[in-house]
């Protein structure tokens, strides 16, 4: 059998949720806003630029108070994880030719809490959903797919070609053209 062939005791139907410790920052150390969570009970404008678009980096980091934002060793006592946090739970410095600057920033321990405590209930609601789904999709013909999920196939539809590099041809060709620009636009005028 193929070696990527999964054993047939390995598949179910069960879906899981990400298997995560803190959902707060999924294990990394930096509470993430992938949902739009942080904007939602916190501040409205994180990571929101000025003409009012999302753009993910664009303010400061946001520091989790899990263990996995704190230096992290492995059995040998290896530091294999720097973390953000001192081990007074101060976060970390940099200095930078500004001098010296937070790794990032902290909602307080509550507030992180309940990012992670709403997550988790959401994952909870959407494993009961799936799993309704697959065993329902499982004995019907016609298959069913949650509004979720049904959301996003119609958006990912309306994107004319998601994949739609240009080719390598037509960028050498309009690099070509704006030397061409460039070119006639310094011919002195006859
Ligand atoms: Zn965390």
């Amino acid at each position: 059998m193929s070696i990527y062939k999964r054993k047939l005791t390995e598949k179910t139907l069960n879906f899981y949720p990400p298997d995560k410790e803190c959902f707060a920052c999924y294990d990394t150390g930096l509470v993430s806003n992938s949902d739009g969570l942080i904007n939602n009970l916190y501040w409205s404008k994180y990571d929101i630029d000025e003409n009012g678009k999302r753009f993910a980096g664009s303010d400061l980091s946001i520091i989790c108070h899990c263990k996995k934002s704190y230096q992290q060793l492995d059995d040998a006592q290896n530091v294999i994880n720097s973390g953000y946090r001192d081990s007074f739970g101060n976060i970390k410095t940099v200095q930078t030719i500004n001098g010296e600057q937070a790794l990032g920033i902290s909602l307080s321990k509550d507030q992180t809490r309940e990012i992670h405590n709403q997550r988790k209930q959401k994952w909870k609601e959407t494993v009961e959903t799936m799993n309704k789904y697959r065993i329902k999709n499982n004995k019907n013909k016609t298959k069913e797919l949650p509004y979720f999920i049904e959301t996003v196939k119609e958006n990912l539809n309306n994107i004319e070609s998601l994949f739609s590099f240009p080719t390598e041809k037509a960028t050498v060709d309009s690099m070509k053209s704006n030397k061409s620009d460039n070119l006639s636009s310094k011919k002195p005028a006859l």
